[in-house]
């Protein structure tokens, strides 16, 4: 599989290859050159197998420069019990005929992002001990991220983090879940400002080239193609065991943020699962208000609104000039116009370059006070605890659904993550889950910073 870029003028490369790097150096993102596509019967020959089996199937096809016992080996080693509490790894949760949660958050930080960053984790390590080089991840956190790659990173050869989060802004649990971690080569930094702040220091770091050839440095954010690609799986998973053949059709309602979910939902369709996409979002709605206009127009940082489903708390959404590049034949004049309008005047109207043609996704949003109310219903109708993003997911998902169409709502995080808004609707404390009973007593290791790029700068060299 080559991939190449949205922009048009950057690659083909090799997986191994986009593995470490963040944008295509002509700005665009990268992209498998074709999707593959199932066959009914490939999809029965699917159906019954384990995870790992899925797994391999599927990632083998973009990862085709690691050897396939390799990758099968690494693959075994990432998804198993012990990492995300049952063998079936993203279970399903029946709740009632025709509605279940697909559970994706029971890896070590209680949110989705284990899936995709544990195997990026150890992705990363196999090619770094395979050229004999070594890697210095910075990035900035407002949430899962931060915790989600530093407990895929803990103990890693060859790999450091820095990992920059806005100072009192994450929930406690969130806070301490991140600081606590004491390990030799994951480094929090505490900065005195806003995310928004975090990530122009990122952004200030890597645009200076010497600094960043000189410390290797590398990116997990949710651009990367590994994680993509990663999520596919439990879309053809959950589709296998919910389903005695390929004519059912199954709907998704994802909680979306920076659209790195609702994309591996869409390409899984594209390789042939028979699946219905509805893209929900908090207040926050750019997305959904693209898919109900045709008009996309980002946030300016200020305009972003605090809202109970913090991670789902964005501005514009990094994965979305992929859905696009595929919505305009993947043609990427096309996208190279669309994003130059967007960068002068924060906006686009897709229907001046491709009238009429339907997105196949549906789209929704829930307030604050909404996802409230669809915790308690929740709980009151099935005795399940739910978190506030898939709250979100779980109201505009049976708003959406089409009569007679099973609806699967995805499960992105673990209530005891937002404790402060499950006390709010339920008026309960959630315990803590395992392993994390004494989360509150562990001492936390940080380094508090100004917000100035020089000083993470800094920071860096004296660490590495
Ligand atoms: C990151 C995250 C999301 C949003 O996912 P995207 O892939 O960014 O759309 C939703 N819920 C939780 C709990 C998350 O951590």
């Amino acid at each position: 599989m080559r991939y190449i870029s949205t922009r048009g003028n950057s690659g083909p490369r090799e997986f191994k290859e986009i593995l470490l790097e963040g944008l295509a150096p002509d700005g665009g993102l990268y992209v498998p050159e074709k999707y593959p596509r199932f066959s009914s019967e490939e999809l029965d020959s699917l159906r019954g197998k384990s995870y790992h089996e899925v797994a391999l199937y599927i990632l083998r096809i973009f990862i085709d420069d690691i050897s396939e016992k390799d990758l099968d080996e690494i693959i075994s080693r990432t998804y198993t019990k012990e990492i995300f509490g049952t063998d079936a790894i993203t279970p399903l949760k029946h709740l009632e005929k025709g509605l279940s949660l697909l559970q994706l958050s029971n890896g070590p930080t209680l949110a989705f992002k284990d899936v995709p960053l544990q195997l990026l984790g150890n992705l990363m390590e196999y090619v770094l001990e395979e050229r004999g080089s070594e890697l210095n991840i910075l990035g900035a956190t407002s949430g899962d991220t931060g915790s989600a790659a530093a407990y895929a990173l803990k103990g890693k050869k060859n790999i450091r983090l820095f990992m920059l989060s806005p100072y009192g802004r994450m929930s406690r649990f969130q806070q301490r879940q991140m600081y606590t971690l004491n390990e030799p080569n994951i480094f929090n930094i505490v900065v005195n400002g806003t995310f928004d702040d975090c990530q122009t220091i990122v952004k200030e770091a890597n645009a200076d080239a010497e600094f960043k050839k000189k410390y290797k440095l590398g990116a997990v954010n949710s651009i990367n193609w590994a994680r993509i690609s990663a999520q596919i799986v439990y879309y053809f998973y959950s589709y296998l065991r919910l389903t005695k053949d390929n004519s059912k059709r199954v709907a998704y309602a994802v909680p979306s943020g920076n659209f790195g979910n609702a994309l591996s939902a869409h390409i899984a369709s594209k390789m042939g699962l028979n699946i219905e996409i509805i893209v929900c979002t908090n207040e926050n709605d750019v997305l959904d208000q693209f898919f109900k206009t045709g008009i996309y127009r980002v946030l300016k940082g200020n305009d972003v609104k605090i809202t109970s489903s913090p991670s789902m708390d964005i501005a514009s959404a990094s994965n979305f000039e992929r859905f696009i590049f595929d919505y305009v034949g993947r043609d990427s004049a096309k996208v190279r116009v669309l994003w130059k309008e967007l960068n002068q005047k924060r906006e686009f109207d897709i229907g001046r370059i491709e009238p009429r043609v339907p997105f196949g996704i549906t789209s929704g949003s829930a307030t604050d006070a909404e996802v409230l109310d669809t915790i308690r219903i929740v709980y009151k109708k099935y005795a399940v605890v739910i978190d506030p993003h898939t709250a979100v997911a779980m109201k505009v998902g049976l708003e959406k659904c089409e009569k007679g169409v099973p609806l699967v709502v995805i499960e992105t995080a673990q209530p005891a993550k937002f404790a402060d808004t499950i006390r709010e609707a339920l008026g309960i404390e959630v315990p803590a889950p395992k392993g994390y009973e004494n989360l509150a007593n562990l001492p936390e290791k940080t380094t508090r910073i100004e917000n100035d790029a020089e000083l993470v700068k800094k920071f860096i060299e004296e660490n590495t």
